[in-house]
């Protein structure tokens, strides 16, 4: 069964701005249908990191915002910290970041929650019926949500080929340990040279994993339950992440990620992706490289499957090439898409309907 994908492009005129397109696009794809009156309604995106310039406009997020308070819901920004560590790897830094770069509440007219809390550590696992995992851990708040509008700025990947809908709720949506589960298949493990044995680390493992030998910290890998607080909570930044899940199994456990983050809420969320500023890689970057594609305009949907493989076509239409695969050679982005549509969680089939 084909999907229905709502697109404007970016064409405007006096009395017909791209925020009203954007709330045009919003009530064609029934926002007022998937908002009950009360609805504490996530509004999930990615406030950027510190000196990127590609990240969703907040402007943008303010109409979305509008546009869900005047439905009857009651919308918050969220997001979940990173596993790396940056500007957003726990709740003060991220919301800070935040705020610098636009999204504070008199502009937003919404207040930031982190969805996984000070750390990182406050997670819900939620059984799914996935090919690798019967269960995923996601940030308890998006679990806690009534509701869930995602933005998506529609970019390159390096790992995904694209970053878009699905991306956004699986790896977006994820706790850390969901994110760290994405991508490694082993613990963290601590570099020695650092580490100063000041046992942070060990106060704050959950499993007793971590113990101090010759002042050197060491993670047993038996006992880690791979929650990833002590990649955080080092002061000297000594314990790390081994990146070796292979793209095509992060895509795969990328889009199980997100049919958790969505359980309970098929009929209570709806996805609006930004194919604008097209950049190479994510916006987790302190910088942004010049746009890969042309601008397109913005699509809505209820179909998060469709809407990633509508954007990904149009932008192929659009630049008279396939510019994710041009610049990310090696990695097939179909693979997301095709494992998210097997278990259910979209249709790669859809008809646009323009506005
Ligand atoms: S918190 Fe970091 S520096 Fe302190 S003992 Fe653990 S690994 Fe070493
Ligand atoms: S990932 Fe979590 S369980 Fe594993 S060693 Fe670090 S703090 Fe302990």
């Amino acid at each position: 069964m084909q999907s229905t994908v709502w697109f404007t492009d970016l064409s405007t005129r006096p009395g017909r701005s791209l925020l009203d397109k954007t709330s045009e696009l919003l009530r064609s794809a029934g926002l007022a249908e998937r908002i009950a009156p009360g609805d504490l309604t996530a509004v999930k995106l990615h406030f950027g990191e510190k000196g990127n310039t590609s990240f969703l406009r907040p402007i943008f997020v303010r109409r979305v915002v509008e546009e869900i308070a005047a439905a009857g819901g009651k919308p918050f920004l969220a997001d979940t910290n990173t596993l790396y560590l940056g500007g957003r790897s726990n709740a003060v830094d991220h919301i800070r970041t935040a705020i610098t770069n636009g999204f504070a509440f008199p502009v937003a007219d919404a207040p930031i929650v982190i969805a996984d809390g000070l750390r990182g550590e406050s997670a819900v696992k939620v059984p799914i019926e996935g090919k690798i995992y019967k269960e995923v851990s996601i940030g308890a708040e998006f679990v806690n949500a009534d509701a869930i509008v995602a933005l998506t700025h529609f970019k390159g990947h390096e790992l995904s080929g694209f970053g878009g809908a699905i991306k956004n709720l699986g790896m977006g949506c994820a706790s850390r340990a969901g994110k760290l589960s994405q991508h490694s298949t082993v613990s963290p493990f601590v570099d020695p040279s650092n580490c100063n044995g000041c046992g942070t680390c060990v106060a704050h493992c959950p499993a007793g994993a971590i113990t101090l030998v010759s002042a050197k910290a060491l993670i047993d890998p038996r006992e880690c339950i791979g929650c990833a607080d002590c990649i955080v909570v080092c002061p000297e930044h000594t314990v790390k992440i081994d990146w070796n899940e292979a793209a095509p199994l992060v895509q795969m456990k990328m889009a199980e990620h997100a049919i958790g983050a969505l359980q309970g809420k098929r009929g209570s969320s709806l996805f609006l992706t930004f194919v604008m500023q097209v950049s190479p890689f994510c916006d987790c970057y302190g910088n942004s490289d010049r746009p890969i594609a042309p601008d397109v305009g913005i699509l809505a949907s209820a179909d998060p499957v469709a809407l990633d493989q509508a954007c990904a076509d149009l932008v192929i239409s659009a630049s008279g090439r396939d510019p994710f695969r041009e610049t990310h050679p090696n990695i097939d982005w179909t693979i997301q898409l095709s494992h998210a549509e097997e278990l259910g969680l979209g249709s790669r089939k859809y008809e646009i309907r323009t506005l």
